[in-house]
C-alpha cells in the first residue's frame, strides 16, 4: 500500500491552504506535506512558457526531493487588454521581491484607461500530479471574470482583491472560502485530479 501522503510543491502559504482545504473532503485520509516540512528544499526555476510546463517542473522536483506523490499548481491572471498577461508572470509582475500589493497597484495603473467593457480577464491554473513510478498527469482549471478599479476585500490572496468572477458583483477576496473554491480555477482543477490522487494513495 502506498504511503497516504501527498507532497504539495509550493511555498505560497495561502495557495497551500486553499489546495489542502479543497483536497481534504475529496480524498479521504489524505495527509499533506509542504516545502517547509522538508529540510533544505531547493525550489526549481519556473522557466517554462506555460502553466502546465511550470506545474510539471515543480511536481517533478517534489518527487525527486521527497520520493512522494507530488502535486503542484501553477497559476495566474490573464487579462484580455494585456494580451493575456501577466499570465505565468503573475507572481512577479512588478519585479522582485514578490509582492501582491505592488502587483495589484501596477495592474490597476496599467488598466487605468481601459473602459469597463474591456476589462475581461480569467484566472488559469494547471495542476500537475507526479508519482515516484514516473507517471504524470496535468489538469487545467479556469475562472472567468473582470478586473475592477479599486481593491476590495480581505480574503484569498494575490489578485483576488481586484477580480470579480462572472455573475458576481463582489471580488473573490469578498467571497467566503467555500464560495471561491466552488468556482475557482484551482477548485476545478483539483476536483478533476482528486480521483487520481485517491487512487494513488490507495496503492
Ligand atoms: P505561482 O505560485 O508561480 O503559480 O504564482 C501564482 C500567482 O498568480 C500568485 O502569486 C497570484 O499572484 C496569482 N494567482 C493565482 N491564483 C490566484 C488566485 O486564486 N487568486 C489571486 N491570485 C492568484
Amino acid at each position: 500500500m502506498a504511503e497516504p501522503v501527498v507532497f504539495l510543491a509550493s511555498r505560497n502559504r495561502k495557495k497551500l491552504e486553499e489546495m489542502e482545504r479543497i483536497l481534504r473532503p475529496l480524498v479521504s485520509g489524505i495527509r499533506v506535506l509542504g516545502i517547509d516540512d522538508v529540510d533544505g528544499y531547493t525550489e526549481p526555476v519556473e522557466d517554462q512558457p506555460d502553466f502546465a510546463g511550470n506545474a510539471l517542473v515543480k511536481a517533478r522536483a517534489g518527487v525527486t526531493a521527497t520520493g512522494l506523490a507530488s502535486l503542484a499548481d501553477d497559476s495566474g491572471l490573464c487579462v484580455d487588454a494585456l494580451n493575456g498577461m501577466p499570465g505565468v508572470l503573475s507572481a512577479r509582475w512588478s519585479g522582485p521581491p514578490k509582492s501582491d500589493e505592488r502587483n495589484n497597484t501596477l495592474l490597476l495603473a496599467q488598466l487605468e484607461d481601459v473602459p469597463d467593457e474591456r476589462r475581461g480577464a480569467h484566472f488559469a491554473c494547471a495542476v500537475a500530479f507526479c508519482l515516484p513510478d514516473g507517471s504524470e498527469h496535468v489538469v487545467h482549471g479556469r475562472m472567468d471574470g473582470r478586473v475592477i478599479r479599486e481593491v476590495r476585500g480581505s480574503g484569498g490572496f494575490g489578485y483576488d482583491v481586484l477580480f470579480c468572477a462572472e455573475g458576481h458583483e463582489v471580488t473573490t477576496a469578498e467571497l467566503s472560502r467555500e464560495a471561491k473554491d466552488a468556482i475557482s480555477h484551482r477548485g476545478r482543477a483539483l476536483t478533476e485530479v482528486a480521483p487520481l490522487v485517491a487512487a494513488a494513495l490507495r496503492g
